[in-house]
């Protein structure tokens, strides 16, 4: 990655862990920590009901995160949490258009960017992710689905909003996959993600945004993965809930 923007480490623990587990987890990776400083953004997503809890448990700079948001303020909108109610519990940092909230619970492009919008105004560090289906990349449409998700994601989103954003490109067919883009596909990617940002903000705007790689990052490709120039951290799941393998990513971007 280049050395002028600092890294960002997100796990995604998506609808893993129980109480105590998650409070094993964070004390775990606090501890190992320590020494870490502000060299390497690193923010934690657990599930809603382990927001307080975990964030009560919080040590070395590690940051709260939520998976997810509403779009609205308050209302009929049963069994969803709006931002003023993670801001709340303590939540820093929120995810947009994870691929399991697009392609599984069937979140459209408008409802990602309604989110987004809201997280922003909230004042969370919102990370947009955005990534391409298999059957898109066999039909080389991986630029063009993420020039769509991006185009609309960002709609509405002032150069200043920007500058508060990460985004996050996870091809879908490597999350949870154990299948990893290589280093050179993902850069390809990644440079024609900051390319269009330069073009619809400006170059300091495409040089100072984070954009993260996520889909099956592990210990083993984590640092081939960040060497990269336009790779500048990662958004993991799986291997972020344990506290070892989390952290090893987090050295590999502290290094990179
Ligand atoms: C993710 O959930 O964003 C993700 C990248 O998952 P995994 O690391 O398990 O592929």
């Amino acid at each position: 990655m280049s050395s002028q923007r600092t890294p960002f480490v997100g796990g995604n623990w998506k609808m893993n862990t129980n109480a105590q587990e998650g409070a094993d987890l964070i004390d775990g990776l606090g501890s190992l920590m320590s020494g870490v400083g502000d060299a390497v953004e690193v923010a934690v997503y657990p599930p809603f009901p382990y927001l307080v809890g975990i964030g009560g448990r919080l040590s070395n700079g590690i940051m709260l995160g939520s998976q997810d948001l509403w779009k609205d303020d308050n209302g009929a909108f049963t069994g969803e949490v709006s931002a003023a109610m993670l801001k709340d519990c303590g939540v820093h940092t929120v995810l947009t258009g994870h691929s399991e909230r697009r392609h599984v619970i069937g979140e459209s492009d408008e409802l990602v960017n309604q989110k987004t919008i809201k997280g922003l105004a909230a004042g969370m560090t919102v990370v947009l992710c955005i990534g391409e289906k298999i059957e898109e990349r066999e039909a080389g449409q991986t630029d063009a689905v993420n020039e769509r998700q991006i185009r609309a994601g960002l709609s509405g989103v002032s150069k200043d909003q920007l500058s508060k954003m990460v985004l996050a490109y996870e091809p879908v067919w490597a999350i949870g996959t154990g299948k990893t883009a290589t280093p050179d596909d993902a850069q390809d990617a990644h440079a024609k993600i900051r390319a269009l940002i330069a073009g619809m903000y400006d170059q300091a705007a495409a040089d100072s945004i984070r954009i993260l790689y996520g889909g099956s990052m592990k210990p083993g490709n984590a640092a081939e993965l960040m060497a990269m120039e336009d790779i500048d951290g990662g958004l993991i799941g799986g291997a972020s809930l344990k506290a070892e393998d989390f952290f090893a990513i987090i050295q590999a971007a502290q290094n990179s």
